[in-house]
């Protein structure tokens, strides 16, 4: 395509690929981490009360009810806490607050691949650790010598994580350099790292809404750090949009906090469904690499991973498949309903009997 129009900035940048939303047809979609049963009917009833007359007013610009809500849960004082549109929106701030260009920022080799992409479009420099080949995370690599690091926690795409002790260590070895720690599937089995907020100044906990609040599409995600980062996050954000949270989303948002009985029973049903369902894979000769997250990542050793996607794709079910070195031998299935699962397992069974 002609670039005549395109900044420089942008001309060379390879942009983040989202996973399919098919608009076709009728998929069983395991392919991007959405939560499979609805959100809280409180959020519907919330978001439909604010959908009124008060839509003619901006919202609260750091959406001050949803902080409140978000201190009364985890116990941090309101100026701890940030929300925005969406982790992914919050995350590009962060880079923008913490990282200067040219700068060099400390990561996995295999991560959540929007990191690079955010660091290519601020100019930050990346280094790539590579992970341990069991995939765990190599500690001591990450620990000194870095202007920043991120560390997704659980990981994505592998669904694993890494305790306390590992991540104490990374702080401590990095204390001029902000760690920033995604914890998109945080609430799905892994240690978070808030409790380590107060002791750490250099500390950022990123999570979201989007996996085990069943809300991606109402895209609300938050930051948890000591004042002085979180005063930077809002310094980026007022020079870009200072309402990145509407009104429909905060009410949203707060009504999902509030019904914790409800974030309980999805997310057990969830983690009770995925350690079926790794079994399942397992019986049927999958190594399944030990997952905290809401999905499960499994690699078979005799059928290519490209072609047990295009076998399930053409079935009508949808997984992840990255054509990427050291993981190209993996599916990234979404953890669906145990009903989902199942198809998911008998359309596997089918394509491996066809093969042999
Ligand atoms: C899904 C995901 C996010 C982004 O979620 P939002 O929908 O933007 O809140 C961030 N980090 C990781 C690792 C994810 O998998």
């Amino acid at each position: 395509m002609n670039k005549r129009y395109w900044s420089g900035r942008i001309c060379g940048l390879v942009p983040y690929t989202p996973g399919e939303q098919p608009k076709d047809r009728q998929f069983i979609k395991l392919n991007t981490n959405e939560n499979p049963y609805p959100p809280s009917p409180r959020v519907t009833g919330a978001v439909a009360a604010a959908a009124g007359a008060d839509l003619r007013r901006y919202p609260d610009p750091e959406g001050a009810p949803l902080l409140a809500a978000l201190s009364r849960a985890c116990g941090l004082p309101q100026d701890h806490i940030f929300a925005g549109n969406g982790s992914d929106e919050v995350l590009s701030f962060a880079f923008q607050a913490f990282f200067d260009a040219g700068s060099t920022i400390v990561f996995p080799d295999i991560t959540y691949s929007f990191y690079p992409v955010y660091a290519n479009l601020f100019g930050i420099r990346c280094r790539r650790v590579p992970l341990n080949p069991d995939f765990t995370l190599p500690v001591e690599a990450f620990c000194g010598g870095n202007d920043g690091v991120v560390i997704a926690n659980p990981n994505a795409p592998t669904g694993m994580a890494v305790g306390l002790d590992a991540l104490r260590a990374i702080l401590e070895a990095n204390p001029h350099a902000v760690v920033i720690v995604d914890e998109a599937y945080v609430d799905f089995g892994a240690q978070s790292a808030l409790p380590l907020v107060g002791a750490y100044p250099n500390l950022l906990v990123v999570q979201t809404m989007s996996k085990s609040r069943a809300l991606a599409g109402l895209r609300v995600g938050f930051a948890f750090g000591q004042p002085e980062l979180i005063a930077a996050l809002r310094c980026v954000k007022d020079s870009i949009n200072s309402y990145t949270l509407d009104r429909l989303a905060i009410a949203g948002a707060v009504a999902a906090l509030e019904d914790g009985d409800y974030f309980d029973l999805r997310r057990r049903q969830v983690m009770d469904t995925r350690e079926r369902a790794a079994e399942r894979l397992r019986e049927l000769g999958f190594t399944v690499l030990p997952s905290q997250a809401n999905f499960l990542f499994a690699s078979h050793p005799a059928v290519p991973a490209r072609d047990l996607f295009a076998g399930l794709r053409a079935a009508g079910i949808l997984v992840r498949y990255f054509a990427q070195p050291r993981i190209d031998s993996f599916l990234r299935i979404t953890v669906g309903t145990d009903g989902e699962m199942d198809a998911l397992c008998r359309a596997l069974e089918s394509l491996l009997g066809q093969r042999s």
